[in-house]
């Protein structure tokens, strides 16, 4: 199955703001950069992507369409 989110580490310049901005709080810092540690509790509400100076963070909006309601 596709990844909800998936983290450009070449990009990431380890700023916080995604970790910051995720209410389910599936990211985390570490190393000096964002990683995923729990995909499957990604709500999909995008906030970490357009919070990213760097475009670093990409929400796959088709991962959701396996998904019950389909949406
Ligand atoms: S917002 Fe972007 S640049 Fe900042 S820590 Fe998250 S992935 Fe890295």
């Amino acid at each position: 199955m596709e990844k909800k989110v998936e983290i450009d580490e070449s990009l990431c310049t380890g700023c916080g703001a995604c970790v910051a901005m995720c209410p389910a709080r599936i990211l985390k810092m570490e190393k000096g950069a964002a990683k995923v540690i729990n995909q499957e509790a990604c709500d999909m509400l995008g906030g970490c992507m357009y919070a990213c100076p760097t475009g670093a963070i990409k929400v796959n909006r088709r991962a959701k369409a396996g998904s019950f309601f389909g949406f």
